[in-house]
């Protein structure tokens, strides 16, 4: 509009092209003074308004103040849901540690100085391994695999006992959260140290009851049924506690004593053949058992604790299948895992029972279970002594066709290629 009207003057007195250029440069110089205008304003405080302007450059402004606003309207309201978080966190009764990809503490809660002995925002920035120097920590954080958590003891207190989790979010970002357990671990302490007492405690006076019922029924000249009848019954509950006092010390003592240092190497075959055996010389009908494991099988471990949980699986088999039924052991070895199944045509399990099977005192029929000589803990004495190997139980089963216990060990507990 500008250049035409001045080019429009500029030839009444014959110089267009004169008109032309100062119009134009007039125009390039009022660009300039906005465009001035908006660094400064750009420059000066975000409260400050926009510039008044008219036309093209009015409604630039306008854009540029409301795209500012919105802006800081995003930031703050990004910034309270930060707040928000870390009041929560702040909240809780646990340490909880951000820390970014490389390791440095990028925020920690209050509990973090009691607990870790970590001081926000002191130690910003600060790698965690520098400033928790247990290395059971420092070698768990720098694995990377926190599928599991770690016990520890607090650096800032030895009597407190500490579980920590560290989970991944952002772009491997990750969050440290530790707990106080040192009262869980103290219950947990006297359950165990209370059954392992109560049941050291209570084989001697068995013993000596049990020895004066045998010392009866050998002289018993009675001819009375009912004592008679008595006495077998008490005998035969002696037994009972005398296996449940049994398998509770077994059980207690895999849960205090650490794991054996030194495995050594079994063969998987004859240590069938011994429990056949064993199971025969008890009286119990073991013509139904079939050892197909090969020779040479062998595994790492301790002998004793990998007896006895063979040894359960053997005995529940011929406990839970009817006298014609046929009991199959078996080995295989497949991608770097070993396999022991015992495999039975017994009376097998309804599915919503096996989840529990390995719980202490857990039976899917009590009174078969205790009939049978069953104490209800054979399957969690297994589990232990299998989690003490680094491997597990699985269990399929059919009600009415049968059930296959397998113990899997990965290959590092078995003999290597
Ligand atoms: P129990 O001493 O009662 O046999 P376990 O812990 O060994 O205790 O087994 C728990 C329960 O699992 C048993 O009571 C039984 O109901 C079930 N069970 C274990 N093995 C078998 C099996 N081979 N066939 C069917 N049921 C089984």
């Amino acid at each position: 509009m500008l250049v035409t009207v001045c080019s429009a003057i500029a030839s009444i007195w014959d110089r267009p092209l004169a008109g032309f250029a100062i119009a134009s440069t007039a125009y390039i110089a009022w660009c300039f003074f906005q465009l001035n205008r908006i660094m400064f304003w750009l420059g000066a405080s975000p409260d400050v308004e926009p510039p008044e302007a008219g036309g093209l450059w009015g409604i630039i402004f306008d854009g540029i103040y409301h795209l500012q606003r919105h802006d800081r309207e995003e930031k703050d309201r990004l910034q309270a849901t930060i707040q928000y978080l870390q009041d929560s966190f702040s909240s809780l009764p646990d340490a909880v540690v951000m820390i970014d990809k490389r390791g440095n503490i990028v925020w920690c809660n209050k509990f973090s100085e009691s607990l870790l002995g970590l001081y926000y925002p002191q130690d910003k920035n600060q790698y965690i391994g520098n400033l928790v120097r247990d290395p059971k920590f420092t070698d768990y954080f720098e694995k990377e695999i926190f599928d599991q958590h770690l016990e520890l003891t607090s650096p800032n207190n030895p009597y407190i006992t500490l579980q920590v989790q560290v989970t991944f979010f952002g772009k491997r970002d990750k969050l440290v959260f530790a707990r106080d357990i040192t009262t869980m671990m103290q219950l947990e302490c006297m359950r165990r140290d209370f059954i392992a007492n109560v049941s050291h405690e209570l084989r001697t006076p068995l013993t000596v009851i049990r020895g004066y019922l045998e010392t009866f029924q050998d002289f018993l000249v009675s001819d009375d049924e009912r004592w008679l009848s008595a006495l077998n019954q008490m005998i035969e509950q002696s037994h009972r506690m005398d296996a449940l006092v049994r398998d509770l010390m077994v059980l207690s003592r895999l849960e205090t004593v650490p794991e054996s240092e030194e495995p050594a190497l079994i063969n998987v075959k004859n240590i069938t053949d011994t429990i056949c055996n064993e199971l025969s010389a008890a009286g119990i009908d073991a013509r139904q058992l079939i050892n197909e494991c090969p020779d040479d099988a062998c595994l790492m471990g301790n002998p004793e604790e990998i007896h006895s949980a063979f040894s359960n699986l053997l005995t529940n088999a011929v406990r839970y299948t009817d006298g014609d039924g046929l009991i199959r052991v078996s080995w295989s070895e497949k991608n770097k895992i070993s396999r022991y199944s015992v495999r039975d045509n017994g009376i097998g399990i309804d599915f919503q029972h096996i989840p529990r099977l390995t719980e202490r005192f857990y039976r899917v029929e009590k009174s078969r279970s205790v009939n049978a000589g069953g104490t209800g803990l054979g399957l969690a004495i297994v589990k232990h002594i299998l989690i003490r190997h680094n491997a597990s139980l699985k269990i399929e089963s059919l009600p009415g066709h049968g059930s296959t216990f397998t113990c899997e060990f990965p290959q590092s507990a078995g003999l290597d290629d």
